[in-house]
């Protein structure tokens, strides 16, 4: 078995474990593998250790792995989980399953606009800044109501829950996730469609045990499955 391959089992184990200790069926947490700066042939190994569901960051090296010879002929479920320029949205908005980091109205305006040329509907993740830190992209928890409400409106993306970075520090990130749960109630009582809006995308290498604990319905892992970036 290949390192890859290996960490794969064992986090899948780890999940497992921890969806029974929280009373949770394994089958409500995805796993997204993110791929950002590791290769085609990184993602191959996890691809046929079983892995489907992929996570990029970046458009450009998103494009040049959709296209790799070796990756051409998979089924991979991309999700797109970095910061996302409205000026590149027109490339990848027929590439991927779900947009994971919308984080303003603008951005899922012009991804709505797109989708509509396409003829498709592209689900969305709202990127919620729960740590209140600068540095980070994500709507602060007190404006997330009312842009959510605005996008709403939008034709051509559906919100299917939220996203989010827990904080560096893992004593703050149990906090931090539980209030991601209630925010998500409470946008999914307010949208047209509320058994749409269930997804929680939330916990990483680190933290990832803390949000499944915590109702995590997406772990975006990269470190623990791939290696050091
Ligand atoms: C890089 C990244 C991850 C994965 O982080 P690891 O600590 O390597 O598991 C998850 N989510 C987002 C948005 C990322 O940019």
């Amino acid at each position: 078995m290949s390192a890859i391959s290996e960490n794969l089992a064992r986090i899948n184990d780890i999940i497992l474990k921890v969806c029974e200790n929280a009373g949770r069926k394994r089958d409500e947490v995805k796993l997204i593998a993110i791929s950002k700066r590791k290769s085609a042939e990184a993602i191959l190994e996890a691809y046929q250790a079983g892995q489907r569901y992929f996570g990029e960051n970046y458009v450009q090296e998103f494009l040049d792995k959709v296209e790799h010879p070796l990756l051409a002929n998979l089924e991979p479920e991309w999700h797109f989980t970095g910061h996302l320029q409205t000026n590149k949205i027109k490339y990848i908005a027929d590439k991927v399953a779900m947009v994971q980091t919308i984080d303003k109205f603008a951005t899922a305006e012009a991804l709505s606009k797109r989708a509509e040329k396409e003829g498709l509907i592209v689900p969305i993740l709202l990127e919620v800044n729960i740590s209140n830190e600068d540095s980070k992209y994500g709507v602060m928890p007190e404006d997330l109501l009312f842009e959510t409400e605005k996008i709403h409106e939008l034709p051509n993306v559906a919100i299917h829950g939220l996203m989010t970075i827990g904080s560096p520090d893992l004593s703050d990130v149990g906090k931090e996730f539980q209030q991601m749960r209630h925010l998500l109630e409470q946008i999914a009582e307010n949208s047209p469609n509320p058994e749409q809006v269930k997804e929680l995308s939330m916990g990483m290498s680190q933290d990832f045990d803390i949000a499944i604990e915590e109702g995590a319905t997406m772990v975006r892992i990269g470190t623990a499955i791939f290696g050091e970036r």
